[in-house]
Order: C-alpha cells, then sequence, then structure tokens
C-alpha cells in the first residue's frame, strides 16, 4: 500500500496506512483548506515566502490540529538545502513552530526518539521520512537537488546506525516532490551527478545539453546502496509540479508560492 489521500477533521492530506497501523502519524498536507490569499492560496505553511504572517500562523494552527499537536509539540528546521541532520530531544520543544528566528539553523534534517512531532517545509524537494522500528526513531529529511547531490540521506541513516539502528531494518517513505516529468536539467548539473552516484537511471537525456532529472529515484537508489530493504521503501508517485489543484511547485510558480508540510511523529511512547 502506498501514499493515500485522507480527509481530516478540517483538511485533507496524504498518510501511509502500513506506518499508520504502526503507530506512526505521518502526513503531507495539500495547498486546500487555509486562509492564504493567491499567490499562496491557500494552505501555505511556511513563514519565509512573503505571505502574510497571520494567515500562515492560521494555516499552521489548523495543519497540526490535524494531528492534536499545538506549537510545544513540534520542531522545525531553517532549511538551508544543506546536508546537516540533528537529533531533537524536548528541550528544543517548539523550536521553529512559531516564527522562523527560533528554527533550528542550518538544518534540512531531523531525527528524533522523543513524542515531539519533526515538521518540514516542502514545494518541490523530496520529503523522504524515516521510521527505525527496533530503537523508536522516526526521521524527515528535506532534499532538493543539493540535498541529493550531498547525499543527505545518507547522514540520516549513518546518525541512526550510530544510535545502533541498523540500516537493513530501517523504513523510508518519499512523499510527493517534483516528477521527471517536469524537472529539467542543465548538462553541467547531469555531470555532478554522474560523478557522484554510482548508477544514474534517474538520468535521461532530453536533448542536447538538456536532462530530466527523477530526485526521488536518485534519493531511492542511494537508500538502496547503503542497505536498505527495496520493500521497506515506500514511494510516492505524485508530482507537485503536474498537480496545481492540489499542491504549490516551486519550479511551476516561481518564488512567489507557497509550501505544503510534512509531519511525523511517535505516539504512545
Ligand atoms: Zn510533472
Amino acid at each position: 500500500m502506498t501514499w493515500e489521500w485522507y480527509q481530516g477533521s478540517a483538511l485533507e492530506y496524504l498518510s501511509l496506512p502500513a506506518w499508520a497501523a504502526e503507530g506512526i502519524e505521518i502526513g503531507f498536507s495539500s495547498r486546500l483548506g487555509g486562509a492564504s490569499k493567491p499567490p499562496f492560496a491557500s494552505l501555505n505553511l511556511g513563514l519565509h515566502v512573503n505571505d502574510k504572517q497571520g494567515e500562515v500562523l492560521e494555516n499552521r494552527r489548523r495543519w497540526f490540529s490535524e494531528w492534536g499537536a499545538s506549537w510545544s509539540d513540534l520542531v522545525i528546521g531553517e532549511q538551508v538545502h544543506g546536508t546537516r541532520v540533528v537529533w531533537v530531544d524536548k528541550g528544543m520543544a517548539g523550536r521553529g513552530a512559531f516564527c522562523l528566528e527560533t528554527s533550528l539553523l542550518n538544518v534540512d534534517g531531523l531525527l528524533t526518539q522523543s513524542e515531539l512531532g519533526l515538521a518540514a517545509l516542502f514545494a518541490d524537494c523530496v520529503p523522504i521520512f524515516f521510521y527505525h522500528p527496533r530503537i523508536k526513531a522516526v526521521g524527515i529529511a528535506h532534499a532538493g537537488w543539493k540535498g541529493t547531490l550531498g547525499k543527505i540521506s545518507l547522514n540520516v541513516l549513518k546518525q541512526l546506525a550510530e544510535a545502533g539502528g541498523k540500516t537493513e531494518d530501517c523504513w523510508v517513505a518519499l512523499g510527493p516532490s517534483i516528477g521527471s516529468c517536469c524537472y529539467q536539467i542543465d548538462q553541467a548539473l547531469a555531470a555532478s551527478f554522474r560523478m557522484n552516484f554510482v548508477q544514474n537511471d534517474f538520468l535521461s537525456a532530453l536533448g542536447p545539453g538538456s536532462f530530466s532529472l527523477d530526485l526521488r529515484e536518485a534519493n531511492r537508489s542511494l537508500l538502496i546502496e547503503a542497505g536498505v530493504k527495496p520493500d521497506l521503501i515506500w514511494m510516492s508517485s505524485a508530482c507537485t509540479a503536474c498537480d496545481s489543484t492540489k499542491f504549490f511547485s516551486h519550479r511551476r510558480d516561481g518564488a512567489l508560492t507557497g509550501r505544503m508540510s510534512a509531519w511525523i511523529r511517535l505516539v504512545g511512547i
């Protein structure tokens, strides 16, 4: 079973039944059901995109409420298209939830063994969710082309392994992101991927100096090469740029657009 749409109490969102059955809250928001006006209509959850702060906070309140969470029940990283991953504990409760200034600086990946929710923001980049059943840990990583090329997902696996969580037991889910259908890159970037990846099935030539890049597949190949079992990887096939009804897309809409949010939390620990 893969990602499925759910109608929550106020918002619809994507979730993974197999993960929910394990007691993991996991979700990815749509752009629908919020208070923001165009070009951020309507459930923009990003505070950094020049939308009205009051409307974004109302949107966040609605999204976190779907999970029964308040501001102090979660953490958000700054997200700089880097590869730094940090462990989050109760002392960081509420960081980044209510304002940008308190978000965890220079962080694109979050891990926790606490009951704090982890949230991250997306408008084409790949949301990568992690669950380690043996050491009861969850994580989220933000992987655009920079994070993918920098192999942020391997940093997450490394930190889980250091905490005693073997890679072969790790569950990973890749959420909606820009698909290869809409992600055209140039020769120089394609060459960087070729140099840094063992196999590059995720690149295809479109014409002279032009390639399509499948970011989700690039991350999946990294994970499998690192030892994640293919049947423990759940991959969405949704393209954020194709579906303008459900999703914001930076590539499609430019800088003035909103952000969806990924959510993961261990419950009942
Ligand atoms: Zn597409």
